[in-house]
């Protein structure tokens, strides 16, 4: 397919592909196959020309901004990371809607039993634990609190049971993580959800398919507003 006449979503699997599902076709898109029962990484769909491609959640943003895809979804936190990745230089992305899914929080979590307001206070050295380093550092920073942070690509409740970290920054979205590891939230830094974000040449070459797409999904989002 020649990749001027398609338009191509990037969705990593799990939460956001699942909950992305509802509002593609709510926008007229179906998707073809189930990433669940199927290998492949590139998913049509009923829409001529429209296809979805798998990815990671991570690569979500790069495959937008260099061209592997026009649009894709990905969380708030992928986004900040992302562009903090790069100097917090200009990234090439266009950020038009909050689907408000996959909605989480990025929290602070320290062991039951490690006094977090107390260590604040008295100026210590927090040693913490993430795989969210940019978003940790800026918010530790703005609060004026000296950290080491130590990054992760995975399960960071293990850093503070293992003695590696006095605290983590993690999603958040039940707490039943945290419960299970006798860790407790201290901190709520942000509010996270899924994005869907345009590189800007896309909407400029494909803006007569990418704006009515954007209008629908748009539409389709409108009754979560209302307070639903
Ligand atoms: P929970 O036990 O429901 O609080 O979920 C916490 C675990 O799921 C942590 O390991 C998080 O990193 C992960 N998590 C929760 N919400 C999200 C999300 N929206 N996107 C990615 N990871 C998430």
């Amino acid at each position: 397919m020649n990749p001027n006449e398609t338009l191509t979503l990037a969705l990593s699997k799990g939460r956001i592909f699942d909950e992305t599902l509802p509002l593609l076709r709510a926008a007229g898109i179906e998707v073809l196959e189930d990433p669940q029962t199927s290998r492949r990484l590139i998913l049509p769909t009923n829409r001529p020309g429209v296809r979805v491609v798998l990815v990671r959640a991570t690569d979500v943003p790069t495959y937008v901004e260099h061209g592997g895809a026009d649009l894709g979804v990905c969380g708030k936190d992928t986004l900040i990371e992302h562009a903090a990745a790069w100097g917090g230089a200009h990234v090439g992305l266009l950020e038009p809607l909050d689907l408000g899914i996959a909605r989480c929080r990025m929290s602070v979590a320290v062991p039951a039993d490690f006094d977090y307001a107390r260590a604040v206070r008295q100026g210590a050295r927090l040693r913490v634990a993430t795989k969210y380093v940019a978003i940790a550092r800026e918010f530790f920073a703005a609060k004026g609190v000296h950290v080491d942070l130590i990054k992760l690509y995975g399960s960071m409740e293990l850093a503070p049971l293992t003695g590696l970290a006095d605290a983590i920054v993690d999603l958040v979205s039940t707490g039943n993580t945290l419960k299970a590891n006798q860790l407790v939230e201290v901190e709520r830094i942000m509010d996270i959800s899924a994005r869907l974000v345009v590189r800007p040449t896309a909407l400029k070459a494909k803006g007569e398919r990418i704006r009515p797409l954007l209008h629908a999904l748009a539409v389709a989002l409108a009754p979560a507003s209302d307070g639903r």
